[in-house]
């Protein structure tokens, strides 16, 4: 199984400025400076080797959406801006002529706040008459929310228009689905308005998509629901949008939680990969990285005995399973 993220972002798009790439250009050259760099592979080995990621690249700015490869057909978790992309690039290697393409989609809808919602106008496939595009989700007025969002005067198209058969369909949490291959759980979480955490397993392996998800004090509990849910999870993807600080100070009971809580959660749970999920939208991309380091250097002090890798999600990573 591979997972690939196409939209990282919490809350809002968020775009990169003429000033963060003069910035990153600044930084690559300074660095350049100790080096001999007379060719192009050898200026290539420099940035790969000596640039951090938020100088070589970045984290990306689409909102939420990741794909989970699968034979049976495209299993996606929620439509924010990055499903644009995914659909575009399924075009380009459609009218490459690349056979064997399905064009049966599966989404799975956390939430239907904006960000989770909001690539699905854009989302090219659904236009197309003789495709298919299944829409799941726990929430009873989820149809009524996809609608809303596309009719006049928020926008042109209505989603009656779109030529692909759209259809939903309302799942209860706690029961088992068999998804494309995959059987699909839902779990229901702490967010504004309630979010629904998803565990696909197939063939042995376990993927779970648990974003905009708050965990209050009852996290440290032993007999903690979520432990069970995220157990022994070859990749958790965990809503990390916030500082340690922020989650249970300023910004408690907005919905989401931190860096710090993932290692912990993870470690009782016994997962193997942990990719945070759902970035701030204010955090540029050093920001981002600085992220990532405090969380792995929590995981050394809180338990480097625990073969826990991390990950930063960012557009366009991929993750074998
Ligand atoms: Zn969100
Ligand atoms: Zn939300």
């Amino acid at each position: 199984m591979q997972v690939r993220f196409w939209g990282s972002r919490g809350s809002l798009p968020a775009s990169i400025t003429n000033k963060m790439i003069e910035a990153k250009i600044l930084k690559a050259v300074q660095a350049s400076r100790s080096f001999e760099l007379e060719t192009d592979e050898a200026i290539k080995t420099f940035i790969q080797n000596e640039l951090p990621f938020a100088v070589r690249g970045g984290y990306g700015g689409n909102t939420s959406c990741v794909e989970l490869s699968n034979a049976g057909g495209y299993i996606l978790c929620d439509a924010g801006t990055g499903l644009r992309d995914f659909g575009n690039q399924y075009m380009k290697a459609k009218i490459a002529g690349q056979s064997k393409m399905s064009n049966i989609f599966h989404l799975f809808i956390s939430h239907l706040h904006w960000d989770h919602i909001q690539g699905f106008p854009f989302f090219t496939p659904a236009f197309i008459t003789g495709n298919q595009v299944h829409i799941y989700g726990l929430h009873a007025d989820m149809e009524k929310a996809f609608i809303n969002q596309q009719n006049a005067p928020s926008f042109p198209v209505p989603l009656q228009a779109m030529g692909a058969d759209i259809s939903f369909h309302v799942l209860d949490p706690g029961s088992s689905y068999h998804v494309a291959g995959m059987n699909v759980t839902g779990m229901k979480q702490n967010h504004p308005g309630d979010s629904y955490g998803y565990c696909f397993q197939q063939d042995g392996k376990k993927v779970v998509y648990s974003t905009d998800s708050e965990h209050k004090e009852n996290a440290w509990d032993d007999h903690y629901e979520f432990i069970e849910f995220f157990k022994n999870a070859d990749l958790l993807i965990f809503d990390a949008q916030y500082s340690f600080l922020d989650a249970v100070d300023t910004k408690e009971n907005w919905g989401h939680s931190s860096n710090l809580l993932a290692v912990e959660l993870a470690v009782r749970a016994g997962v193997q990969r942990l990719c945070l999920f759902h970035h701030e939208h204010t955090f540029d991309d050093e920001a981002l990285d600085q992220v990532l380091s405090d969380t792995c250097k929590y995981h050394k002090l809180h338990d480097s005995s625990c073969p826990l890798s991390i990950y930063l999600a960012y557009d366009g990573l991929k993750i074998d399973l």
